[in-house]
This record gives C-alpha cells, structure tokens and sequence, in this order.
C-alpha cells in the first residue's frame, strides 16, 4: 500500500508509532425490519433495557474514575447521561416503534437522523458540538442493541499486537476515551472536533498525541494500518516505509530523553541570563491539580479555573456548590500551594463553558450572559463564591481575578460586592485577609483598549490570550472550521499584548499571562522581551518554558522585539521569531 499524508489540527504533543485500530460508528451497520404488531411492546421494552443498560454503564463509568481522572470528564459523563434522559432520544423512539413497527435500531437511529438534520440547520459552533454528543450517545444505545457493546478493547489480556494502538473514528466521546486510558493505546485521529473540543480537552489532559479535525480520515485508514501521529505538527503519515518509521523512532527519542532533561529543571528558579526572575504559575481546574502544580515546581497557581467546581455537578439537576464546599475546595488548594500564591478566578460560566443544559438555546454564548456579566446578575451566587474565597484566604497568599470585565462599572460593582462578603464574615466574626489583592483579566479588546479605567483600581492585571485572540480577530475558538485563522501572533494582538505590559508597569502593578501563549514555548522570548515576569500554564508545560527563559539574555531579545512590534508583515513577524529563538546561548 502507498504511503499518504494527512493534515488536521494538532491538539497535543509528540509522536507516536502504531496501528490503525478503527472504531465505526454503530449507527452505519444498523438492520432494518418491520415488527409485527403482537411484538412491538416487546421490541419497545428492548430498546427501553438497552437505554438502562448506557445509563448504568455510564454510571459504572462515573464510579470507576480513578482520582486523577481529567476533571472534565464527569461533566462530559454528565451532559451523556442527560441527554440520554432526554424525551427526543428516550421516548420519541419509542413511539416510532409503536405508530411505525420499526425495530428498536432503525427506529433510534431514525430519530436521531431527525435530530442531526435539525443541528445541521444551526450555524452556532456550540450547538453543532452537541450533535457530536447525541450520536455519540446514540452509538452507546446502538452497541447494546447490536450486542457489541464490549467492541472497545479491553484492558485485560492485552497482546502485543495491540501494545502500540492508535483509535481512528469519526469522533471520539469522552467516556470510550476514559475506557481507553486502561487499554495501550497510544494516540488517536478523529475526523471531528476543534482545537477546544470536548475530546482534545481530554486528549490534553492525558497527554496523548492526538489530531483532531482530519475530514474524512476514518474513511481513508484501514484497520491495521501503520500509522504515525506526529502531533506537534498534525499530521498522521499512514503505512509510511519502514525506514520512514525508524526516523521517527529516532525523533522519539530524542524527544523523550530531551523531556526527562528537562524534568531535571524542577527545582531551579527561572532566571534569565542577565539575571531578570520570571514567575512560573500552574493554571488549575480543581484543587488535587494543585499537587501536579507543585511538583512541576510552580511559583503558585496564577488561575484557578472555579468554574469547574460548578460544571456537571448532578445527572439530572443542577445544584450549585455551597459556600462550604467552595471554601473546602479554594482552602484545600490553598494549603496545598504550601505558601505559594493562589489566584483564584471568579465563576467564568457561559460560553464554551455552560452550566447546565438550559444554556443551549442561547443565541450567541461567548458573546452572552457569560463570567462577570452573569456573577452581577445572579449577586447571590456571586457572594457565595465572594465568602469562600475569602474564607481561604485565611489559610495562605489569595488574589481574586475577575473575568471578562469590559466596563468600569462592573469593576465598581464587582469591588462592592467583595467589600459586602467581607463585612458579612467580619460581622460573623470570620478571619480572612483583609489586604487580599483583587485584578481582573485582560480578555475582551475593550479591557485592553481601555486600561487606565483597569490600573487605577485594581491590585493586578492578567491576560487571557484564548479570549482576547477570539474577540479581537473575531474566531469561534473551538471551530475547526475557522482554526487557521487563530493567530496569536497577529499585530493586533502583539499591540494588545504591549500596551498592557506598558500600561501595567507605568502603573506599577503586576501583570501576568495565563492564555495559551504562555505556556508555548515558541513565544516565550517574544513575551519576556515584551517585559512579562508571570506567565500561568498548564503545569505539564512548566519545564520546557523554564529552559526557553534560562537560555535567554533580556537585554539581546529586545532589537528583534523592538522590530516585531513595529511590523505589520505576518512574514516578517514569523522571521523575527525565528531569530528571537536563535538569540544567545543555549543551556547545557
Ligand atoms: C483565556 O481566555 O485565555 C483564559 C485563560 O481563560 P479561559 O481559557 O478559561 O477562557
Ligand atoms: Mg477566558
């Protein structure tokens, strides 16, 4: 068989070596028939069992977790097993079953033909990654009818064959990925799915070598097929020769010896070499990630994402956490960091990021009632959270960040609101510091086009680089469909970036990045030239960003930068870049 190239969007790092190990959705191989009208409440009742059967396996799922499971995989196990108990999918079958005597597949998947040409007709990015869930929920039913519902390869027995396997499909759910993390499986290439998918979050996650977003790859691979996922690149080489495999078996390795160097850097203090200190944060979704924080050698978490401790609570309600739960949760992080500072992000709900279902019909998320504009909106749960955080800050260094601030009178309320949280405790007699530094992100053009009305009355500045790329250059962050024009070097945001490093020092007040230019190390030199010292990641990037930063010289970066920031040329930007990273020494 000829080798071919394919081309997708990289979400994760590496390279991986294995077979193709096809996964079909259920829905392409489902019998038609007709049932006999003494049959249908039988057939009915068949359909009704397989439904149960998902619901206790997703359940199964949910209990099996280990504890360092990807923290949003219980919201993703969540949002399956409400659409399962929706009535479009657990009852409308049944009826189809009942007025047209088809059998119990066929009648489900008709139903979800239904539902598919219906999201088909919405435009909205959010919604259309809903489809994605509802099949995936519908292949679960399908297995149980088909009885294959155990095609997902075990962990057990395991040969050899299936050491280096590497999961092609058309999409991938988040819970067959949980099941996957036992199996040696590899990496994976999926057809669907954007930078910001629910399966690229995961992927990142578990640090596996993935491409999402390949079109019509689960069409063009065949089972068993050698496959190679370079990530960093996103390209999967399928049935590449043999001496094209011991290549990339070399790059391996050179990659994996270089990661275990790097590991060595833990404990070292990023400073460059003319001797200016950098502050490296973890970016957090829930307190135990604080451990990986620390052990990465973090300077302190520079953004807690809250939000995650309200995002799929329940199965079929919502409940929000009390104040209790929140200061268990905020406090346990705290202690944790062991002195370091924590910086807890307010609730950054909407979007990208529902609540619960009901968010769904919004008309535009990441333009609506999302973060800041929904927390002043609903004052209750807002000072609840309030109370919490500062109930932790009992317990070790807090700052409180506000999201998605675009106008000063949300600043103004936002400050009013933490002044009434902490008369609340004062009154109850409830220590909490009193000092604690307040700051809000940088992620709406607004905020950074209007930073005298930001430096004034807060204590810090921190920039979300996701959001201020998807608002200034107008891109659906999660839409594949749109993901080459996501550029974070682009002059608009290079000046962004600038002015509010400029407007923060003229203020005298910290300002940190915790968007994902922070953690890619290609733009390292770029944002210390640029004057930043704090820069918040996922800690898994940590190292590699602290080696970018001991090999560099400040002082030499800043003709290059001087240069990048007066250029409007995309290609010139890209060279100076280059040059920017072959600047000074390297570390040995
Ligand atoms: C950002 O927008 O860059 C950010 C850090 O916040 P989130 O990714 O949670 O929106
Ligand atoms: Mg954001």
């Amino acid at each position: 068989m000829a080798s071919f190239t394919l081309q997708g969007i990289p979400i994760s790092r590496g390279i991986t070596i294995g077979r193709a190990h096809l996964l079909h959705p259920a829905a392409l191989d489902v019998q038609h028939y007709l049932i006999a009208q003494e049959q249908v409440e039988a057939e009915v009742q068949r359909l009704k069992d397989a439904i149960a059967k998902v619901h206790k396996d997703l359940q199964a799922i949910w209990s099996d977790l280990p504890p360092d499971a990807p923290t949003e995989l219980g919201a993703f196990l969540d949002v399956h097993a409400l659409i399962l108990s929706d009535p479009m999918i657990c009852e409308e079958p049944l009826d189809i079953i009942r007025s047209r005597h088809y059998n119990a597949e066929w009648a489900l998947v008709t139903q979800i033909d239904v539902l598919s040409a219906q999201f088909d007709e919405i435009e909205d990015e959010y919604l259309r990654e809903r489809k994605a869930d509802i099949q995936q929920v519908a292949d679960r039913v399908l297995k149980v009818l088909t009885g294959s519902a155990h095609d997902l390869p075990r962990a057990v027995g395991v040969d050899e064959s299936n050491a280096n396997m590497i999961v092609v499909a058309r999409d991938i759910s988040p819970a067959d990925m949980m099941q996957f993390r036992n199996v040696a499986f590899t990496g994976f290439v999926t057809d669907e799915g954007g930078q910001n998918s629910h399966t690229a979050i995961v992927s990142r996650s578990l640090g596996i070598p993935a491409v999402v977003g390949m079109g019509n790859a689960s069409r063009l691979i065949l089972q068993d097929d050698w496959l190679i996922i370079d990530s960093d690149a996103g390209v999967v080489i399928v049935a590449p020769s043999a001496l094209v495999i011991s290549q990339y078996r070399d790059r391996q390795a050179v990659l994996l010896k270089a990661r275990k160097k790097l590991n060595r850097l833990k404990k070292t203090q990023a400073v460059t070499l003319d001797g200016i200190s950098i502050s490296l944060l973890a970016n957090i979704e829930l307190p135990q990630d604080a451990h990986a924080a620390l052990e990465a050698g973090a300077n302190g978490v520079g953004l807690f994402r809250s939000e995650f401790l309200f995002m799929g609570r329940t199965g079929h309600e919502h409940k929000l956490p009390s104040e209790e739960e929140q200061f268990v949760a905020y406090r346990d992080a705290v202690v944790a960091m062991k002195g370091r500072p924590v910086t807890i992000r307010t609730l950054d709900v909407g979007a990208d990021k529902p609540m619960d279902s009901s968010e769904h019909n919004i008309l535009n998320p990441a333009l609506g009632l999302r973060a800041i504009r929904y927390c002043l909106q609903e004052p209750q749960i807002f000072l609840t959270q309030l109370k919490a955080i500062l109930r932790a800050s009992a317990f070790g260094e807090v700052h409180i960040l506000l999201p998605m601030i675009a106008h000063s009178f949300e600043i103004d309320q936002s400050l009013t609101m933490i002044e009434q949280a902490k008369s609340e405790l004062a009154l109850a007699g409830i220590g909490f510091d009193r000092k604690i530094k307040i700051g809000a992100m940088i992620e709406v053009p607004a905020a950074a086009l209007s930073l005298p009305m930001f430096v004034k009355k807060l204590d810090f500045l921190s920039i979300g680089t996701n959001d201020l790329i998807q608002y200034t250059l107008a891109i659906d962050r999660a839409d594949h469909e749109v993901a080459h024009l996501y550029s974070d070097t682009h002059p608009a945001i290079l000046q962004l970036l600038h002015m509010t490093v400029s407007a923060a020092d003229k203020a005298e007040i910290p300002v940190a990045i915790c968007g994902g230019m922070a953690g890619d190390v290609r733009l390292t030199r770029l944002l210390i030239g640029m004057g930043f010292r704090e820069l918040s990641m996922p800690a898994a990037l940590l190292p590699e960003v602290k080696q970018a930063i001991l090999t560099s010289n400040i002082e030499s970066l800043q003709v290059h930068i001087k240069k990048i920031l007066r250029c409007y040329d995309p290609v010139v930007i890209q060279e100076s870049l280059q040059q920017l990273a072959s600047v000074g020494s390297t570390l040995h």
